[in-house]
């Protein structure tokens, strides 16, 4: 497969590939280049009407939510096959949209695949539980699909966070409209077209391209949506809870976030500059669970700076379809722009920049920029307290324990955490008091997709991931049975 080759991307809509109703499209670009890949349709309010009204038809007529779980998970299994059948071709389609180096997406389009493996096996195990009163009454609960989810993602790690709402809003018997981000639209496409290819019946999976003012924002308006799962910036999910609250939405909202790394003297020091560097700069430092804010304690303080600033100038910078790459372009001019703004402001504060700082030399076309580290940077400037959500580290000294909680939890967010340290007591101390929805302790970011998945303050509201998705997209009903004749007051006799 080359650019040439990529046809235009069209909507998903009740089982068939479709333009949009008013014709208009917009182009989506290589980030390495510049040059336009594709034209992709725009959806507009009258085309996710058309893929509501599928979703709804699927839901109320169709056999989706009615077929045994073992069925629908056998569709899910037949999609991750799917997946893993053009795994190669996926992977270049991610890295061609987005920048991130292929190395990074091959290993996502395998988790993308697992997502749908995962949530095929919980489909048969969703349960129930039961409250027997002596032997009076049996109460007992029971989840039932919901109806028709609005699933509304990101740029960043395109295909996987799609598939990861997918899986589990499918399995449990939703029909969904899913609206990707504008700025990587074409494995959304691939993947529509390996839905199609395993008959999953017409409009159970819908999907429209477009902007998130027009198409994501008649989404969240759509009296026919009961669901909306987003994940986004923390101000557009704001926005986007405003908007649904007219039809009465169940929201779940990844949001963003600004994930502190702290380090103490006594932490294995190569396996944590090894996790502090790769934390950030994988994925173009286009991560929401980046460790963007590096504490150190004062002891280790220069030799830890030393090794992150040599590491970072040694970060393979490169065409994101090399296998050597380490760090590719970002995703669109005007997010180089953005990142490259809160450089600019960083110096302003007065933050020490120790490694890179502007557009990279060696690349005149495309959004390169260097790795850049900030250190001796206070918790209190902008640079350490907004997400920057782009390859730039900042680093922050600190004494004490009490002091390294403090300052990690003096911000907005509360997404992930990161703990380094040999003292186990410090460690659960430590987990126990950082403000985030997951901590990792020793340990780069690893999750096993059995675990919840979320964040708290602005970073976001509701988990998913393993059974925890089952509480979003599923409604759960109890049922009271009596079972004698229990006494039933005589009112008006
Ligand atoms: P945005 O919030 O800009 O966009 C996310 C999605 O929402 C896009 O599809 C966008 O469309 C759409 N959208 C925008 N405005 C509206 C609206 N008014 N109504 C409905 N939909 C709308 O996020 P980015 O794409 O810039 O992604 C980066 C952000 O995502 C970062 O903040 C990052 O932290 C966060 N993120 C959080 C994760 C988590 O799990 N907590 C995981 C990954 C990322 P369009 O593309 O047209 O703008």
């Amino acid at each position: 497969m080359t650019q040439e080759t990529i046809l235009p991307i069209k909507h998903y809509i009740g089982g068939a590939f479709t333009d949009g109703v008013s014709g208009r499209v917009f182009p989506t670009v290589n980030p390495a280049t510049g040059e336009v890949i594709t034209e992709v349709a725009e959806g507009l309010a009258e085309d996710v009407d058309r893929a509501v009204a599928a979703a709804r038809r699927a839901f109320d007529e169709g056999p989706w939510p009615r077929l045994k779980a073992a069925e629908r998970a056998r569709f899910l299994r037949a999609i991750a096959e799917g997946l893993r059948r053009r795994s190669a071709e996926m992977a270049y389609l991610e890295s061609l949209d987005t920048g991130i180096p292929i190395h990074q997406t091959k290993g996502q389009i395998e988790r993308a695949a697992q997502n749908f493996d995962f949530f095929a096996e919980m489909a048969v195990r969703i349960t129930g539980e039961s409250y027997p009163l002596d032997n009076r009454f049996l109460n007992y609960t029971v989840r039932r699909p919901v109806g028709v989810a609005g699933l509304i993602t990101p740029w960043n790690t395109p295909l996987m966070l799609e598939t990861w709402k997918i899986a589990p809003c499918l399995a449990s018997g939703n029909t969904c409209v899913l609206k990707p981000a504008e700025w990587s639209p074409l494995t959304a496409f691939a993947l529509s077209q390996i839905i199609h290819e395993t008959e999953l019946p017409a409009g159970v999976f819908n999907m429209v391209n477009g902007f998130g003012e027009t198409a994501g924002d008649a989404l969240v308006k759509h009296p026919g949506v009961q669901l909306i799962s987003f994940t986004g910036e923390t101000v557009t999910g704001q926005l986007i809870m405003k908007n649904g609250a007219d039809t009465l939405k169940r929201f779940s909202m990844e949001l963003g976030g600004k994930s502190p790394v702290v380090v103490f003297a006594d932490a294995d020091f190569d396996r944590a500059v090894d996790a502090a560097i790769f934390g950030l700069f994988s994925l173009n430092g286009e991560r929401c669970t980046a460790g963007s804010r590096v504490f150190v304690q004062r002891d280790l303080y220069d030799r830890f700076v030393d090794a992150l600033a040599s590491r970072v100038r040694n970060l393979r910078v490169g065409d994101p379809m090399d296998d050597r790459t380490e760090v590719g372009p970002l995703i669109h001019a005007d997010h180089l722009e953005r990142v490259m703004g809160y450089i600019a402001l960083g110096q302003e504060e007065g933050a020490k920049m120790l490694v890179g700082g502007a557009r990279h030399p060696g690349f005149p076309r495309g959004n390169y920029l260097q790795p850049t580290l900030f250190v001796d940077v206070r918790n209190d400037m902008r640079i350490a307290q907004e997400e920057i959500f782009g390859p730039v580290m900042t680093v922050i000294p600190f004494d004490s324990e009490d002091e390294a909680l403090r300052m990690a939890n003096d911000v907005k967010y509360g997404l992930a955490a990161y703990v380094w340290t040999k003292d186990l007591d410090r460690a659960n101390r430590m987990a126990l008091g950082l403000e985030a929805g997951m901590v990792w302790v020793n340990s780069q970011n690893v999750r096993d997709l059995r675990t919840p998945f979320g964040g708290s303050k602005f970073s976001g509201i509701g988990r998913e991931g393993g059974h925890y998705s089952f509480e979003f997209y599923t409604e759960l009903k109890t049922i009271h049975v009596a079972l004698s004749d229990h006494p039933i007051p005589k009112f008006g006799q």
